[in-house]
């Protein structure tokens, strides 16, 4: 693979009160500056009303389309999990930043579905071309709720409603991480396997990872500050179990992209141990760091973009996962 590290892009959800002053995109199309207006009575002295932040990336998705979202970010992930390589794809960003826009999509229109349906349809049509190959695909849903590991593929098949607690992340002593008791379906076409995501798809998912082959896509849940909620009850305690596994997540990347950290906080959560291969090292990963444009967002914005800057120091060597019968 040409690069060492996780590919890390923005995408910035279409607005129609843009900001160019505050999030200023260079023609480079990977280069954003943002600009904040200071709020202390001194800075105001001063007359520094203003700092700015670079912050450059793979690449920046501003008007573009889901397909040309999909060939930049999924498509080489799809054809090197064809080969052997492990793939993850996942968004990141606070809620309503257009995640799940970018990984499902508009459910109601063709056109407009995300990179999980557009992945599937690739991979179903890169096995029909291959005739030298022999493939089988395998297709797993999680979702991580609450801290407890939900199969969503169980839920369907059993019919009723139920919560797998013995869904447990195992680890190999080669560092292979794996859901223990997590349902593995065949799927032989690519209609099959979309039957099997939406079929299940009856409600909001705050932390959820699909497995295809090799193939991880995952939709984080929202980023924003607990503080920022303002929720009670029930919704509280899910922001605070969201909040704590995405600062467990934070924590594991800011180890992994500082190289002198030999030990990596991966076993905090569910989240960052299911991930931990994916994370720690043999696996072409892709973030999608999902923005407003908007002035009012500018905060989580920033945010959103320092945990992105900081996953791009992570190191990745995805090799080719060969399984040689003796
Ligand atoms: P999140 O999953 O981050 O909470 P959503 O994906 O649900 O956010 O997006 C919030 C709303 O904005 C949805 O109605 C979605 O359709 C819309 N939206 C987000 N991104 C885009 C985009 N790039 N183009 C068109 N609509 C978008």
């Amino acid at each position: 693979s040409a690069h060492n590290g996780v590919t890390v892009y923005v995408r910035i959800r279409p607005t129609a009160q843009f900001v160019q002053e505050l999030i200023e995109l260079l023609p480079d199309q990977q280069t954003v500056v943002v600009r904040q207006k200071k709020k202390s009575r001194k800075e105001i002295m001063l007359n520094n009303q203003v700092s700015s932040w670079s912050f450059r990336f793979n690449g920046v998705l501003n008007n573009v389309t889901q397909e040309e979202v999909y060939q930049q970010v999924t498509h080489s992930v799809v054809i090197g999990a064809l080969e052997g390589y492990n793939g993850t794809v996942m968004c990141y960003g606070q809620t309503g930043a257009g995640k799940t826009y970018t990984m499902t999509g508009a459910t109601e229109c063709y056109k407009k579905r995300g990179l999980i349906p557009r992945a599937i349809q690739e991979v179903f049509h890169e096995i029909d071309s291959r005739v030298d190959h022999t493939f089988s695909v395998h297709l797993s849903y999680l979702e991580i709720y609450n801290e407890s590991l939900v199969d969503l593929l169980a839920l369907v098949k059993g019919g009723q409603r139920r919560h797998c607690t013995t869904l447990a992340v195992v680890e190999e002593s080669d560092g292979k991480v794996s859901i223990k008791g997590l349902s593995l379906h065949p799927v032989h076409t690519e209609e099959a396997a979309l039957n099997l995501l939406f079929e299940s798809r009856s409600r909001i998912l705050s932390n959820a990872t699909y497995v295809t082959s090799k193939l991880n896509l995952v939709d984080l849940a929202g980023s924003e500050r607990l503080s920022k909620t303002g929720s009670e009850g029930q919704v509280q305690k899910e922001a605070l179990y969201i909040n704590r596994s995405l600062s467990f997540l934070e924590q594991a990347i800011l180890a992994l992209a500082d190289q002198r950290r030999e030990h990596v906080p991966f076993r905090q959560s569910k989240l960052t141990h299911a991930l931990k291969d994916t994370l720690g090292g043999n696996c072409n990963t892709v973030l999608v760091a999902n923005v407003y444009g908007e002035a009012e967002q500018i905060d989580e914005t920033l945010s959103t973009l320092r945990f992105a800057t900081r996953m791009k120091c992570v190191r990745t060597e995805p090799t080719v996962n060969k399984h040689i019968d003796p």
